[in-house]
C-alpha cells in the first residue's frame, strides 16, 4: 500500500498516542504532527512493519520514536528496541530525540553506541540496563558477539537512513543484525530513496511492509522571487535581521518556524529588536487570531511569526515576504507557505534559511516550484549600515521637498550665530539625535564606515557625511575644518565600551605606528579608521596615511601619545584581532607601493596634520612584500 498523506491540522492526540508522549510533544511545542508523522505513527502503532521513503528534515525521528515508546516496558530494562543509524552524530541526535519525548516516562534509559567511543564506558552502560538502544551497526554487531548486548527482548528494529548505510558500506552488518535479532519483532526502515538493494533486505527482512512516503512533486507555479541563505542555526537570528534590514520593497512578512514554542520566542526576539510583530500558533482563540490578523493588515504589526497550521488560510495583501526561518517538512508545505505572499497580483518574496545538513531541499524546492532559488548571502553590518545611511539620506532629503522649514533655518542660524558653530556640525548632531534609537552605525561592526567612504591609505572620517546633498551644502557655513563631528557616544554598544571623550592634538608631527593586523586578516584601512578614532577618540583628521603589509599594517597618528591613549591603541580589536599598537622603530618601515601624493585634503579644509611643503619624504619604496 503506498499512502501519500495530506497535511492535517489534526493534532497529535487523533493518532492514538497515550497521555506521557502527548504531554513531552506539548513541552517541546510541536503543534501537529507532519505529514510522514501522521502518516506512519497509526501504522507503527498497529504492529505493522513500515518501509518508509522520507529524509532528514521531514520529522521521520519522531515518526518512528514515539510509537517505538510507546510500546517500552519502563520495567523491564532489557533493550526492548534498536535504531541503527549510519553515523555516530546521528545516533546520539535520535538517542537526545528519544530522551526529550520520553521526559514523562520515569526511569526510561537510551544508550547510543557507536565506534570511536570508549568500549569499557559502553559495556558499563549496557551492564546497567537501558530499553533502547541506538548505534551503528558496526559497533552493535561488535556488542552482540561479545554478547555484552542480548536483543532477546527485541520488540521493535528501526533501520534510520537505510541508504545511507549501505553507501557507507554497512549493509551486510544490518543485514546480519537483522539475521540475529528474534523474528517476530516489528521492524521500520527508512531511507531517503529506495535503490533496489534496499529494496530486497526491505523485501527479505520486513513482514508485508506498509510503504509510506512523502509526495515531493507539486506543477504550482508561483510568482515569488525565491532566495536561500544558507547558515548555521547559531547564525539565522543575526542573518534574519539583516536581511530584513536590507531587503527591498519590505512591507509586511510572515516568518515560519516549526513550534508554538518557537513563534513565540522569535517574536520576543524580533520585538526586543525593535520590530512590530507578533506571535500567531495554535494556542490562540479564535478571536486572538483574528485580532493577529487585523493589525497585520491595519499596519500596526509587520511581521508575523507562525507555524504552518496557525497560518493556513492567511490571507493579508501587504505580506510583501514569506522567511521560511525553519525548513518546511516537504515541498507542498513550502508552497503552502509562499503562497501568503504574492496575494492581489503583487509580486512575493520568499527567502528560505537552510542548514548545511538541509541544502538537499534545495533541489526538491526547485523541481517543486520549477524555479531557481537563488542565493543569498548574509548581509554584512557594513551594507546594513549603508542601507540604513540610505534610508536616511532619503528621509532627509523628502523632509526638504516636503515639509515647510522657514521656523527651522532661523533656528538654525541662531545656533550658527550664537555658538559659533558649522551648520555641518549642526547637522551631524541632528542625525544622531535622529537615529539614536536606529543607530546608522552598526554595533560591533568594524566596517560600519559606508562603502565608498574613503579610498585606502587616505585619511577617512569613520562617520557618515551628508555632504552629497547639494542644497545642505549650500546652505551651510564654509568649512572652516573645525567641523569634525563629535562623537558622543560609543560606535559598538554592544561591547559596553564607555564613550571616548575626543582628544584634540596640536598640528604637527605624525608619527608611524605598526598594528598587528594586515591585508591577510581582511582588514580595511576605513575599518582601522573606524576604530581608532570610536575607541581611542583620535579625530580622523588626525590620522594619516595607512599600509597595508600582509598580516601588519602601519598608522600615522600623531607623535608621542599619552600611555593611556597608547594603552587603549594597544588592546583596541579589529575583526577580532588585538592592534598591539607600537611605535615604529627608525628605518622599520618600507613602502611597497611606488611614492603617493599626500591625501586630496577634503574641500574646505586645512590638512592640519600635513608635514610643513617640501619636507622630505620620511621613506623610500624598496620591495614588495
Ligand atoms: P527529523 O526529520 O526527525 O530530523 O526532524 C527535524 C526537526 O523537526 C527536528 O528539529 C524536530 O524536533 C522537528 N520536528 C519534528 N516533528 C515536528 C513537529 N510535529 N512539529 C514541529 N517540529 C517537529
Amino acid at each position: 500500500m503506498t499512502t501519500t498523506p495530506e497535511i492535517t491540522a489534526a493534532g497529535f492526540d487523533t493518532l492514538g498516542l497515550a497521555p506521557p508522549l502527548l504531554k513531552a510533544l506539548a513541552d517541546v511545542g510541536y503543534e501537529t504532527p507532519s505529514p510522514i508523522q501522521a502518516a506512519c505513527i497509526p501504522v507503527l502503532l498497529a504492529g505493522h512493519d513500515l518501509l518508509g521513503e522520507a529524509q532528514t528534515g521531514t520529522g521521520k525521528t519522531a515518526a518512528f520514536a514515539l510509537p517505538l515508546l510507546q510500546k517500552i516496558d519502563l520495567k523491564r530494562a532489557v533493550p526492548q528496541a534498536l535504531i541503527l543509524t549510519p553515523t555516530r552524530e546521528l545516533a546520539i541526535q535520535v538517542a537526545e530525540a528519544l530522551q526529550k519525548y520520553a521526559h514523562h516516562m520515569p526511569g526510561f534509559h537510551v544508550l547510543p553506541i557507536y565506534g570511536g567511543q570508549s568500549m569499557v564506558v559502553q559495556l558499563r552502560a549496557l551492564s546497567r540496563g537501558t530499553h533502547v538502544i541506538v548505534g551503528t551497526p558496526g559497533r552493535v554487531m561488535d556488542h552482540l558477539e561479545r554478547k555484552s548486548l542480548v536483543l532477546g527482548n527485541l520488540q521493535t528494529l528501526v533501520l534510520d537512513e537505510a541508504d545511507e548505510m549501505l553507501r557507507m558500506g554497512f549493509i551486510d552488518d544490518v543485514k546480519w543484525i537483522l539475521e540475529h535479532t528474534p523474528a517476530e519483532r516489528q521492524t521500520a526502515l527508512f531511507s531517503a530513496t529506495m535503490p533496489d538493494v534496499i529494496r530486497r533486505v526491505a523485501h527479505e527482512h520486513l513482514r508485508e511492509p506498509k510503504e509510506i512516503k512523502i509526495r515531493s512533486a507539486t506543477s504550482t507555479v508561483v510568482s515569488t522571487s525565491q532566495s536561500y541563505c544558507q547558515t548555521h542555526t547559531g547564525q539565522k537570528l543575526e542573518a534574519l535581521t539583516r536581511i530584513l534590514e536590507v531587503e527591498d520593497d519590505f512591507d509586511a512578512a510572515i516568518i515560519f518556524v516549526r513550534t508554538k514554542t518557537a513563534t513565540v520566542e522569535l517574536a520576543d526576539k524580533l520585538e526586543a529588536r525593535g520590530y512590530s510583530v507578533a506571535a500567531l500558533n495554535g494556542d490562540l482563540t479564535q478571536g486572538l487570531r483574528e485580532q493577529v490578523i487585523e493589525r497585520l493588515k491595519a499596519g500596526t504589526i509587520d511581521i508575523v511569526v507562525a507555524t504552518d497550521v496557525a497560518a493556513r488560510g492567511l490571507d493579508v495583501a501587504r505580506i510583501s515576504h514569506v522567511i521560511n526561518y525553519d525548513v518546511p517538512y516537504d515541498t507542498e508545505a513550502y508552497v503552502h507557505r509562499i503562497g501568503r505572499t504574492g496575494r492581489a497580483g503583487r509580486t512575493g518574496r520568499a527567502i528560505l534559511f537552510l542548514a548545511p545538513r538541509e541544502m538537499y531541499m534545495l533541489k526538491l524546492i526547485e523541481r517543486a516550484t520549477k524555479q531557481k532559488i537563488t542565493a543569498l548571502t548574509m548581509p554584512t553590518p557594513g551594507e546594513v549600515a549603508n542601507r540604513r545611511v540610505a534610508q536616511f539620506t532619503q528621509q532627509v532629503v523628502d523632509i526638504i521637498k516636503g515639509e515647510k522649514l522657514d521656523f527651522f533655518f532661523d533656528v538654525v542660524r541662531r545656533m550658527e550665530g550664537e555658538q559659533d558653530i558649522a551648520a555641518r556640525e549642526i547637522a551631524a548632531a541632528l542625525a544622531w539625535l535622529a537615529t539614536r534609537e536606529r543607530p546608522l552605525q552598526m554595533p560591533g561592526a568594524n566596517d560600519h564606515a559606508p562603502r565608498d567612504a574613503a579610498p585606502a591609505t587616505h585619511a577617512v572620517s569613520p562617520a557618515p557625511t551628508f555632504e552629497r546633498k547639494p542644497d545642505f551644502k549650500a546652505r551651510s557655513k564654509p568649512d572652516d575644518g573645525a567641523a569634525e563631528p563629535r562623537r558622543e557616544r560609543p560606535a559598538r554598544e554592544n561591547r559596553g565600551d564607555t564613550p571616548v571623550q575626543p582628544r584634540s592634538f596640536a598640528p604637527g608631527q605624525l608619527a608611524r605606528y605598526r598594528i598587528e593586523i594586515g591585508r591577510n586578516q581582511g582588514v580595511l584601512p576605513k575599518e582601522i579608521v573606524g576604530a581608532i578614532a570610536n575607541e581611542a577618540g583620535i579625530a580622523g583628521k588626525d590620522i594619516g596615511q595607512i599600509n597595508l603589509f600582509d598580516d601588519y599594517s602601519s598608522v600615522e597618528l600623531p607623535a608621542a601619545l599619552p600611555a593611556d591613549l597608547m594603552d587603549i591603541l594597544r588592546r583596541i580589536r579589529v575583526r577580532q584581532f588585538a592592534l598591539k599598537t607600537r611605535v615604529m622603530a627608525p628605518g622599520e618601515f618600507v613602502d611597497t607601493r611606488p611614492p603617493r601624493k599626500a591625501p586630496p585634503a577634503r574641500a574646505g579644509k586645512k590638512p592640519d596634520w600635513k608635514k610643513p611643503a617640501g619636507a622630505k619624504p620620511e621613506w623610500k619604496p624598496k620591495r614588495d612584500r
